[in-house]
């Protein structure tokens, strides 16, 4: 049997669905002269929340169109991770988040920094709800000390002046280049209403990112007829026992429950857009072992008959 490359694709991407039989593709010689897909997206940190450890990392990810990095969410660790995706710092060149939530943009300036610091030398479009350019400003003036002396000590450019920042004030178009259209969509994330989800329309076809939401039926039509719909997802059953562990966190439940979306909710807003693939992320609890891959898809599966991924940190999602 003669398997085109695009098959074995689908094939390899099924065997990491949950409940799929693993299938091991062998790329021959002229497959592998098959025309290099030019779109994907790496999961980078999967775990909802700030609280830092070890396991999933914080949310970031990353979308790849012909080699340039758009970097989506900037969680603690996003740097680290692209390292380990083997992303060239200095080759970011666009950057979009969701919500000024800290486990979404507390490493946003480092991360620039890490690529100036590397040998940034082009421009950084920075994309997020407002508060975004005052937030970058407010890095600068932190780390004002080491940039000033770095510009004139060791010659760099003033990366003050190739990071650019954009307040997005409401839904719709938010940047365009001749390969990749990302839109806007608000979405309501309580008490937070300065939140968007994306979409993100590229040669080989349509990513959307929707995270941090409540369940929000008004997603399916943004999202609606997506190759993949990338989603956050809350463990209700799992949500109990974190309480029980974290410190100082008297009404985190209630702020958890209103927030965000149950994975039964998630299935549904999947089926309702008509996607072709369904990737869970931004697990909540996302440092619980005992919680299984079959256990977050589980209830998602009810209302959605696609194939659903339940990411880990450093997957990689092709079209
Ligand atoms: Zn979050
Ligand atoms: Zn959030």
């Amino acid at each position: 049997m003669t398997l085109d490359r695009r098959t074995l694709l689908k094939l390899s991407l099924a065997g990491a669905a949950v409940g799929a039989t693993a299938v091991t593709p062998v790329i021959t010689p002229a497959l592998a002269q098959a025309p290099k897909k030019r779109a994907r997206w790496i999961c980078l940190g999967t775990k909802g929340g700030p609280r830092v450890g070890l396991g999933r990392s914080n949310p970031a990810n990353v979308l790849i169109v012909d080699d340039v990095p758009y970097v989506v969410d900037c969680g603690p660790g996003v740097t680290k991770r692209l390292v380990e995706a083997k992303v060239a710092l200095p080759d970011v060149r666009y950057v979009f988040v969701t919500h000024l939530h800290s486990d979404h943009v507390l490493e946003f300036g480092n991360m620039v920094y890490g690529g100036w610091s590397a040998g940034l030398n082009h421009p950084v479009e920075a994309f997020a709800p407002v508060g975004m350019e005052a937030l970058t400003k407010a890095y600068w003036e932190s780390i004002k000390f080491d940039v000033d002396i770095r510009i004139t000590d060791e010659g760099k450019p003033d990366p003050r002046k190739l990071l650019v920042s954009r307040d997005i004030k409401d839904s719709g178009p938010v940047m365009n280049n001749d390969k990749v259209k990302v839109t806007a969509f608000r979405t309501p994330h309580p008490p937070i209403t300065e939140n968007f989800a994306y979409r993100f329309e590229t040669p080989d076809g349509v990513f959307v990112y929707a995270c941090d939401t409540s369940f929000n039926p008004a997603l399916a039509k943004f999202a609606e007829g997506a190759d993949v719909l990338i989603h956050e997802t809350i463990y209700v059953p799992g949500v109990d026992a974190m309480v029980k562990r974290v410190k100082n966190a008297a009404t985190l439940k209630e702020h958890l429950l209103a927030s965000h979306t149950t994975t039964e909710d998630v299935g549904k807003i999947a089926a309702m857009a008509k996607v072709k693939k369904l990737v869970m992320t931004h697990f909540v609890p996302g440092d619980d072992p005992s919680i299984t891959d079959e256990m977050w898809a589980a209830d998602a599966r009810k209302h959605y008959s696609g194939p659903i991924m339940v990411a880990k940190d450093l997957m990689e999602i092709e079209l």
